[in-house]
C-alpha cells in the first residue's frame, strides 16, 4: 500500500502560523485515513517554530525564508524540509499531498516575499526538498491527478 504524506493542517490540527487548520473536505481523505496511508508532518513546527509564529515568506532575492520584521527563519524552514524527507524515508513515501502556497509546503505557488498577498510561481522549501529527491508532490489543487497517480 502506497503512503502518502500529507500536510499537518489538512487533517484538522492546528499548527498554521494563526494557529488555525485548513482542514481539506475531501472524501477520499477519509478513506486514505482508513487504510493508514496518511502521515502527517508540519514542517514548520517539526522545523522548531512555534504555533502560533509570524509569517513568513520566500524572498525573491536571496530564496531566505523571512518574516515581514526581516527576521531569517530559513534553517527552522530547512530544519523541518530534512524531518520531512526523513519521514519520507522511513515510510518509503513517493508522493506526497501538501497546501499551496506555503513558504514550506506549496508545489505551484508561494507568496513573493512582499507580504502584499500576490503570489507567484514557485514551490516551499519542503516541497524543493523532497521533489529533489524524486518525491511527486500534490496540493489540494492537485488532489484528482494524485488519485490517478496512486490507482497506476
Ligand atoms: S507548514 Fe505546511 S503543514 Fe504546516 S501549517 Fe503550513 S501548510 Fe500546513
Amino acid at each position: 500500500m502506497k503512503k502518502i504524506l500529507v500536510s499537518a493542517c489538512f487533517l484538522g490540527d492546528k499548527v498554521r502560523y494563526d494557529g488555525k487548520q485548513k482542514t481539506l473536505n475531501h472524501p477520499i481523505i477519509q478513506k486514505w485515513q482508513t487504510e493508514g496511508r496518511l502521515i502527517s508532518i508540519c514542517p514548520e513546527v517539526a522545523g522548531g517554530l512555534s504555533v502560533p509564529r509570524a509569517a513568513a515568506e520566500i524572498s525573491t532575492l536571496n530564496g531566505k525564508v523571512l518574516t515581514s520584521q526581516k527576521i531569517d527563519v530559513s534553517t527552522s524552514f530547512q530544519h523541518g524540509a530534512n524531518m520531512a524527507l526523513k519521514m519520507c524515508n522511513k515510510h518509503n513515501i513517493r508522493y506526497a499531498l501538501l497546501k499551496e502556497s506555503s513558504p514550506s509546503c506549496g508545489s505551484n505557488t508561494v507568496y513573493d516575499g512582499t507580504f502584499s498577498g500576490k503570489k507567484i510561481s514557485g514551490e516551499g522549501k519542503t516541497t524543493e526538498l523532497l521533489r529533489q529527491h524524486g518525491i511527486e508532490v500534490y496540493s489540494e489543487l492537485t488532489i484528482e491527478s494524485l488519485i490517478a497517480a496512486l490507482a497506476k
